[in-house]
């Protein structure tokens, strides 16, 4: 089973506009579903907040504190997918970010729920 993180966006997840993080990354990950090829690990949850900076190094706190490297890091669909999108970075120069700082790859979306 691989271990996966997911990345949420605060500014959706705080609000509870479209992906509040309750469910709909853990159910896919659990089963396998929307962008998860089987059911997978979620081994860390860590929200980008506003304007970004703080993701790398929570990413890596989240890492060391743990004890447990992701496989694969998830970029959640809130985050991919909003409309109008982050004002700050796109999710493909987040998603280079973190695979050069981590060395692991990163999925772009989650899930198809609505
Ligand atoms: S910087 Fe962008 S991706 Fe990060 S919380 Fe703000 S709007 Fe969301």
């Amino acid at each position: 089973m691989k271990r996966v993180m997911v990345v949420g966006c605060s500014a959706y997840m705080n609000t509870g506009y479209g992906c509040p993080g309750e469910w709909r990354c853990l159910k896919a990950a659990a089963l396998g579903e929307g962008k998860f090829d089987e059911p997978s690990a979620v081994i860390g949850f860590v929200k980008c907040e506003c304007p970004g900076r703080n993701l790398v190094s929570n990413i890596g706190m989240s890492v060391k504190l743990s004890e447990l490297k992701p496989d694969l890091v998830y970029l959640s669909s809130c985050l991919v997918n909003s409309k109008p999108g982050c004002p700050y970075i796109s999710p493909d120069e987040m998603a280079k970010m973190i695979e050069g700082k981590f060395g692991v790859p990163v999925v772009l979306g989650t899930h198809d729920y609505h």
